[in-house]
């Protein structure tokens, strides 16, 4: 069952760069005891806009301990935007307001492996959901990042996890370039979950990629996090969907 959301008043911790684009951001949660989430769920956040309208931004749950009360969130650093600017400004013991745990896509019962593809905003969740992975399962993730200094290391614990990365700054079409990188691997017959995000007009293509490889709808969970050159709508999702 996936935890019902709920209101919380969240302090920022710390903030460190994971990498010349990621910025990971700490923050304290209040009862941390009460919480519970399920990976690949994510956390909404309250700001206000230029024009001083209240918008909500979602960022994915890269990890939570309740023992250090601390959920921490991977923010892709780009251009523009509430959610941005918060990130660029951030520092320690400013309050923010929150609704969490948000959204129902988690590891799929009953799937024999799993695969995860998309952007650098869709590392974060598959990160989380890779490392819940049971041991022994075979997990696949392939990520679209600028260049070589986006990679990021997953903590495996000897776990049969593999990761291709692909670079936007040296692909003449980088979308194809991720798709092809899916279909030129060896993946087991047995039946997997797809679990594919990020910029909308990427999730599309993975996702038609994936079904003209023979994969049915029901094995692919497909959401857009972002449209390019459009500003997320006031409640944090994109305008467009993924088809
Ligand atoms: C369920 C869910 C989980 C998400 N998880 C994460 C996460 O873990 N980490 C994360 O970084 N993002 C994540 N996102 C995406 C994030 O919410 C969007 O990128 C959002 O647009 C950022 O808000 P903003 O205020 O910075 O920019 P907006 O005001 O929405 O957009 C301003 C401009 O920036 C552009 N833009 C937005 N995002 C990007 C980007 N990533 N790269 C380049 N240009 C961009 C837009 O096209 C627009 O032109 C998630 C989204 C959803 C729906």
């Amino acid at each position: 069952m996936v935890p019902e959301p709920r209101s919380l008043q969240l302090t920022v911790g710390h903030v460190h760069d994971l990498t010349p684009r990621m910025r990971e951001i700490s923050l304290v949660v209040p009862a941390p005891g009460q919480f519970a989430y399920l990976p690949g769920q994510d956390v909404s956040l309250g700001f206000t806009a230029l024009d001083g309208t209240a918008v909500r931004r979602r960022y994915s749950i890269r990890r939570f301990s309740s023992e250090r009360g601390l959920l921490d969130i991977d923010v892709v650093m780009h251009g523009d935007g509430p959610g941005m600017r918060w990130a660029q400004n951030v520092s320690e013991g400013m309050p923010i307001e929150a609704i969490a745990p948000r959204g129902k896509i988690t590891l799929a019962e009953g799937a024999a492996w799993h695969l995860f593809a998309g952007d650098a905003t869709a590392v974060p969740a598959a990160f989380a959901m890779m490392e819940a992975v049971p041991e022994g399962m075979p997990a696949f993730g392939f990520f679209l990042v600028d260049d070589a200094n986006e990679r990021q290391l997953l903590e495996a614990n000897g776990n049969r996890r593999t990761i291709q990365w692909r670079y936007q700054s040296v692909e003449a079409d980088p979308g194809a370039a991720l798709a092809a990188a899916i279909g030129g691997t060896s993946l087991p017959p047995t039946a997997g979950q797809a679990y594919l995000a990020g910029e909308v007009g990427l999730v599309s293509a993975l996702k038609a990629g994936l079904l003209l490889r023979g994969w049915t709808g029901d094995r692919i969970a497909a959401k857009a996090y972002w449209n390019r050159g459009r500003a997320n709508a006031g409640h944090g999702e994109p305008e467009q969907k993924a088809s």
